[in-house]
């Protein structure tokens, strides 16, 4: 399958480009930016053969049929609209949208249009999130009565800028992390949160925007979760704990890119270091999404699970903007 990708990304250099071509028989064949001096040089570097500014020039190429979109979070909407309707699947970042009815329309158009939609929530990709979720599933921890997701990481200075400035274009830690939190909680407990109260703050780095939150949920079990996300925060480390009535599973340094971190589960019988996957998160999450697009399961991330993540996300930013608890709105969002 080739590929053509929508944003001279970061994030596509250091991670997608290699995971589309970690899979057999797959290349990238567009690079699409809205830069006509980067373009044509970032296509070069990463051995890229077309090169354009023109999105409708790559989509009318029929031998690539998936599009991967990594542009800032404004732009997500109406570029898979456009590749949707050209008959593309589509993998998109996360945020999917700014709001919660543009992305639900893109996920409305890509089921009309018979196209394979994803959106690329790493975290569940991973060898430590399945693992953890497997451990749940199988009850070695009994019923879920929390989760606690620490996620407050320090912005690598390449990174610091439209992410802590500018608030058009989808700027901010809770539309950066608080999503996939979001993701993460959902992926592991099976439940969506119900409703959310949190607090927000600029600690250093957001100007305009939000560079720190709090948060807590309730889910429809009971389970409460707490998440905490930052862009400020150099020494904090990262990960996740689960605690249920017969055992607690502790996870460190999970809450990343890369295919590293622990996971322990503590019961009654002691304390267990759990087996994982070194995977790439990434590959796996295209491996996921060229399968659905040859009618085998489904993405690791479909498009339903891409409005939720951004709708818990919408909501917490609500609850912390008010000071009111919010419940999470999925009306329409099936
Ligand atoms: P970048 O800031 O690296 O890239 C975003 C856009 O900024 C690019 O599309 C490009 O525009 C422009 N740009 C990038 N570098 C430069 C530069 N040196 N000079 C001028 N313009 C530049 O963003 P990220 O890669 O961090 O994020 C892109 C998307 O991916 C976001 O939606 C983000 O939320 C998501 N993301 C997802 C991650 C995941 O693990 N799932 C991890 C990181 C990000 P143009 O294309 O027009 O040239």
């Amino acid at each position: 399958m080739n590929w053509i990708f929508v944003g001279a990304s970061t994030i596509a250099a250091q991670y997608m480009i290699g995971a589309v071509r970690a899979q057999a028989g797959q290349d990238v064949v567009w690079a699409v930016s809205g830069s006509p001096d980067r373009v044509a040089g970032w296509a070069e570097r990463h051995v890229i053969p077309n090169a354009t500014t023109d999105l409708a020039e790559a989509l009318a190429d029929h031998d690539a049929s998936a599009v991967y979109i990594s542009s800032t979070n404004e732009k997500h909407f109406a570029q898979a609209m456009a590749a949707i309707s050209s008959g593309k699947h589509v993998l998109c970042e996360k945020p999917l949208a700014l709001n919660q009815a543009d992305a639900l329309e893109m996920v409305a158009a890509a089921r009309d249009a018979g196209v394979i939609f994803g959106t690329n929530h790493h975290l569940r990709c991973s060898g430590t999130h399945r693992a953890i979720r497997d451990l749940i599933a199988s009850g070695r921890i009994g019923k879920v009565l929390s989760l606690r997701v620490h996620h407050a990481v320090h912005l690598p200075p390449n990174l610091q800028g439209w992410r802590i400035n500018d608030a058009a274009a989808g700027g901010g830690v809770i539309p950066d992390i608080t999503v996939h939190n979001a993701d993460v909680a959902r992926f592991l407990l099976g439940e969506d949160p119900k409703c959310v109260v949190a607090q927000m703050a600029s600690s250093g780095m957001g100007e305009g925007v939000e560079d720190s939150a709090m948060s807590v949920w309730a889910m429809p079990s009971g389970a409460m979760v707490m998440s905490h996300e930052s862009f400020t925060h150099r020494f904090a480390g990262n990960g996740l704990e689960v605690h249920g009535e017969t055992g607690s599973i502790f996870a460190q340094s999970v809450m990343t890119q890369e295919p590293v971190g622990s996971v322990e589960l503590v019961t009654e019988d002691g304390r267990e270091t759990i087996s994982c996957s070194p995977h790439s998160l990434y590959a796996q999450g295209v491996s996921d999404f060229t399968k659905a697009t040859l009618g085998e399961g489904r993405p690791a991330a479909d498009g339903i699970d891409g409005v939720k993540s951004l709708t818990v996300a919408l909501a917490v930013r609500e609850a912390a903007r008010t000071g009111k608890r919010m419940d999470v709105d999925y009306e329409g969002v099936s």
